[in-house]
C-alpha cells in the first residue's frame, strides 16, 4: 500500500497486494469479510454489481487542486474509464462557462481490492460493525465506484466541501444546483437521491449512465 501510495495508484491494488503483506490470519479475516453478502445478511438495498471488467483502460487524473482556508492542497490521483472522463470534463467546461466554477473529482474508479481496503480502514471508526461500516462505505462488488459500466464520482468543489462532514452544506452549493439541471445531458445521475434509493442520500456521488 506505501508503494503504491507514493506513485498515486492506490485505486488500482490489486487482491493479490492486499493479501501479500498479510499472515494467514489476516487473510482468513479478508476472505470471511469478502464472503458477506451485504443483501442478503444485513438487508443492504444496492445491487451487486458484479467484478471490474476487463479491458477498460482508464485515464489518470492529476493537478487537481482545492483551497481550504487559504490553504492549497492537492488531490491523490484519480483514475475513470476513458469515455467517462471525457464527458466528465465536457461537462465541467459547461459549469465553468456557467458558473465559473467547475468540481473536481475527489474518487473515480476503485478496484474491489481497494474497495475492501478503504472498507478495513473505516471499520475500527464504527466500532468494528459491519452494518454501520457498510452504511458509508459499500462493500467490494456492491460500490459504483468498481463497476466501469456504471462509473461513478464523487466529487468535491474548488473550496475542498464534499459534504463527509455536512451533507447540506454540499446540497446548498451553486455547483449542485447545476448538476440536478444539467447532469443528465452529459450522461450523468444522481445515484443515491434524498429518500428515494434507501441508501443515504449522496448528493455528490453521480454514476455515469449512458449505455455502452
Ligand atoms: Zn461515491
Amino acid at each position: 500500500m506505501p508503494a503504491r501510495k507514493a506513485e498515486g495508484t492506490a485505486p488500482l491494488m490489486t487482491f493479490d497486494e492486499l493479501y501479500s503483506g498479510l499472515e494467514p490470519a489476516g487473510r482468513r479475516f479478508l476472505d470471511r469479510v469478502r464472503a458477506v453478502n451485504p443483501k442478503k445478511d444485513f438487508g443492504f438495498r444496492g445491487n451487486y454489481l458484479g467484478g471490474p471488467d476487463e479491458g477498460v483502460s482508464f485515464k489518470r487524473i492529476e493537478e487537481q487542486w482545492i483551497t481550504k482556508k487559504g490553504k492549497s492542497e492537492k488531490l491523490d490521483p484519480q483514475y475513470l474509464p476513458e469515455d467517462v472522463f471525457e464527458a466528465f470534463e465536457k461537462m465541467m467546461q459547461a459549469m465553468e462557462r456557467d458558473l465559473g466554477k467547475r468540481l473536481l473529482v475527489e474518487s473515480g474508479f476503485r478496484s474491489h481490492a481497494y474497495q475492501l481496503y478503504t472498507y478495513l480502514y473505516y471499520l475500527p471508526k464504527h466500532h468494528y460493525s459491519l452494518i454501520e461500516t457498510g452504511h458509508w462505505v459499500a462493500f467490494p462488488g456492491w460500490s459504483e465506484h468498481g463497476a466501469p459500466r456504471r462509473q461513478a464520482i464523487d466529487f468535491i468543489n474548488q473550496e475542498g466541501i464534499n459534504g463527509e462532514d455536512n451533507v447540506e452544506e454540499f446540497e446548498r452549493l451553486p455547483e449542485y444546483e447545476w448538476l440536478q439541471k444539467n447532469a443528465n445531458r452529459f450522461g450523468f445521475e444522481l445515484s443515491y437521491p434524498r429518500g428515494k434509493s434507501g441508501i443515504t442520500f449522496e448528493p455528490w456521488h453521480w454514476r455515469y449512465s449512458q449505455p455502452r
